[in-house]
């Protein structure tokens, strides 16, 4: 990596990226990524790297912007044309890269906003959004695997002309001229889709002892409240609704009772290979995590709570879930796989 081209304008895109990724209501984990193009190349975070890093090591990958836009154009793009276009380096770049070839802007961000998306997953998400971002140069895409599928849809609906593309069940994609102007419109969609939501009152020492079952403690934090919010519980354990939550918990997030049979809940729940199962709520005490979940399970459990609640708050009357087919299209999903491997730190 270190002989190749540094992306133009370096510093202030790479420090954009860091402060992007270093802000749990906006990017949690390897989520989300930022690109930057100068001439035929593109630069893009690279798959399973964090963007919180993005100051401190190299996380940007180098891409041929003619081959992916051509592809794009001709509606033949499928995600196997990323690594065609990726050049030499010991990283993949990330599975969403296309969508960052379609845009003009030289700037690109998209970011796992949990105000967005607590606001994209409602069955009404549109009409909210519609009054939410009155004024604003944005656009609406419903739900579509991310990757070439993804791609392919906002080419044909136009919606990459947009500077703002609110991802339905996803997230948020901003593209613009500088990196300061793409943070700027990043934070401004945030906080108009913000609600505020109840301080947390459960803190984690009534989920320790169990650790001999394979399950510790989820960090501090307020997500340890989803124990005692039944209307957060149903939200939570009703099936999948975004892709992060998908690949890091499976396509179950458990409740379970305490009493003298947990441990054998829990054992049982750790006879399947992680993710499955990697984020159990325990009735009334708290969240706990498997010991071996993926690098990045305690964010995004942190994010599950920051998005139900606020979407709780919000009031909408129907969550929008996967149905079997889009669950499934996403645990299948090879470069997720390979993702999934570099978090675990067994590189496939
Ligand atoms: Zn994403």
């Amino acid at each position: 990596m270190t002989e190749l081209p540094r992306p133009p304008g370096c510093a202030g895109f790479l420090e954009m990226s860091a402060r992007l990724g270093t802000d749990p209501a906006l990017v949690q984990a390897a989520g989300g990524n930022t690109s930057i193009k100068c001439g035929d190349r593109m630069w893009v975070k690279a798959s399973g790297t964090w963007l919180a890093e993005a100051g401190t090591r190299d996380v940007m990958v180098p891409v041929r912007l003619g081959p992916l836009r051509e592809r794009i154009r001709d509606r033949t793009l499928v995600d196997a044309h990323v690594a065609e276009a990726t050049e030499a380096g010991s990283l993949r770049a990330s599975v969403e890269t296309p969508f960052h070839a379609l845009f003009d802007p030289p700037v690109v961000a998209h970011v796992h906003c949990v105000s967005t998306i607590a606001t994209a997953i409602a069955e009404d998400g549109l009409d909210r959004l519609t009054g939410l971002l009155d004024g604003l140069d944005w656009a609406w895409q419903e739900y579509l695997k991310p990757g070439a599928p993804l791609t392919l849809a906002l080419a044909a609906s136009g919606a990459a002309q947009s500077r703002i593309v609110v991802l339905g069940n996803h997230g948020l994609i901003v593209s613009g001229e500088t990196p300061e102007e793409v943070e700027a419109t990043i934070r401004d969609v945030h906080h108009r889709l913000d609600v505020p939501i109840p301080a947390p009152g459960l803190d984690r020492s009534r989920v320790s002892g169990w650790d001999e079952t394979g399950y510790i403690p989820a960090p501090e934090g307020p997500l340890h409240d989803l124990a005692v919010r039944p209307d957060l519980i149903e939200l939570a354990t009703k099936g999948p609704f975004a892709p992060d939550f998908l690949v890091f918990f499976g396509p179950d997030v458990r409740i379970v009772d305490p009493g003298a049979t947990l441990p054998a809940r829990l054992a049982e729940f750790t006879e399947v290979p992680a993710p499955f199962n990697s984020l159990v709520i325990v009735r009334d005490h708290g969240v706990l995590l498997r010991r071996d979940a993926l690098s990045g399970t305690a964010e995004l459990a942190g994010a599950l709570y920051d998005v139900l609640a606020r979407f709780a708050a919000m009031g909408a009357p129907h969550l929008r879930y996967f149905d079997d087919a889009e669950a499934r299209a996403l645990l299948d999903w090879d470069a997720e796989k390979y993702r999934q491997s570099l978090n675990s730190g067994n590189p496939a």
